[in-house]
């Protein structure tokens, strides 16, 4: 039975691949010169996503690091901070972007699930003093990659929000998951764009799109937006085959999120009665993270390789799986029974 499915691979939502009917609309769709501000179906996406979220405007970019570093470089610059979780994907996974393209200081915090507390937001904002940098801007993850998947509510952001209004700060929300965490918690997407100055959607995770990110704000935010991302070199010409893709995935492949994050709750199960899993971090979308003992991640993946499986080490004791579309039922039938006839090797 578990032949027929081969490998399972969890790595990433990232290494799905786009099917039939995406690739037909990439086919149909009309294309112009972007840069020029030509092509029809990149505005089509950006204005729909902009919609979507109640926002002015969006901007279409390669990548979910692209429009994340744009927005961090609108916000801040030199000699001044940013505020982020010590495990957010801006600091740690973004090639020191926000030194190199915006010569800012961070200012790390920690916080459970990888999620930052108002009152730990306050106390860390700089005071008006020669020798500190000026805080500018908070950026927060929904979801958060490294908390697990973890969720924000709009009643934890809420107070956040207030804080920089009250202090004049931007906040940035790297949404890169944020369709996962509002078919998790229900909330409207209008309340979210409600709730920070700019905010990155990834088409390429869970949605399934080969390419794209969307970068969303005001006008004014976004026509600067578009002058950053040219001299990073993201200036895209025919690129409405891409946003087409990002137009289908929106109408197509938001609502089966709840069958990944349904598939990971199931992996998890399954992985809690592995010898040598000790713990699992609470699941709510679609990220799975496994705390190991007596046994190391690379041992622990080269044996799930050997049947097959494919994860990733998450930190010094731990690993990840990520559900996605390209993960079905079958592959969990497969994966429960290739589970059961693992002698796990300490
Ligand atoms: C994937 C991801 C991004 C963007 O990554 P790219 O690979 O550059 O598109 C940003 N933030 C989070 C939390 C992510 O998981």
């Amino acid at each position: 039975m578990s032949e027929t499915v081969g490998a399972i691979d969890l790595r990433s939502d990232t290494l799905t691949q786009p099917s039939r009917e995406m690739k037909e609309a990439m086919m149909q769709a009309s294309l112009g010169d972007d840069v020029f501000g030509e092509d029809p179906t990149v505005r089509q996406l950006e204005t729909k996503l902009a919609g979507i979220f109640g926002m002015e405007a969006g901007l279409f970019c390669p990548s979910g690091t692209m429009s994340n570093q744009i927005a961090i470089r609108l916000h801040t610059g030199p000699q001044t901070e940013v505020i982020c979780h010590k495990y957010s994907h801006v600091y740690l996974y973004e090639g020191g972007g926000i030194m190199s393209n915006s010569q800012a200081s961070v200012k790390l915090l920690d916080g459970a699930a990888g999620k930052l507390q108002v009152e730990a937001i306050r106390e860390s904002i700089n005071p008006d003093d020669d020798h500190a940098p000026e805080t500018t801007l908070v950026s927060l993850e929904n979801t958060m990659n490294k908390g697990g998947g973890s969720v924000y509510t709009l009643e934890e952001v809420r107070p956040i929000r207030q804080l920089c209004k009250e202090t004049g700060l931007k906040l940035h929300l790297d949404g890169a998951r944020l369709f996962n965490a509002l078919v998790y918690s229900g909330e409207r997407p209008h309340d979210w764009g409600k709730m920070c100055d700019t905010l990155s959607i990834c088409l390429s995770k869970g949605l399934g799109c080969p390419v794209g990110s969307v970068l969303l704000g005001s006008q004014a935010t976004i026509r600067k937006a578009r002058k950053v991302r040219k001299a990073l070199g993201g200036g895209m010409r025919q690129a409405g085959m891409l946003a087409a893709a990002g137009i289908y995935a929106l109408d197509h492949h938001v609502a089966r999120l709840e069958e990944d994050h349904d598939r990971a709750r199931l992996i998890a199960h399954l992985l809690a009665r592995v010898p040598g899993v000790s713990e699992i971090l609470p699941v709510a979308t679609n990220i799975v993270i496994a705390r190991l003992d007596r046994i190391s991640p690379e041992s622990f993946l080269e044996q799930l390789a050997d049947k097959q499986i494919r994860a990733v080490k998450f930190g010094k004791d731990q690993i990840r799986m990520v559900t996605h579309l390209d993960i079905e039922d079958r592959h969990l039938e497969a994966m429960e029974q290739r589970f059961a006839q693992w002698k796990v090797r300490f």
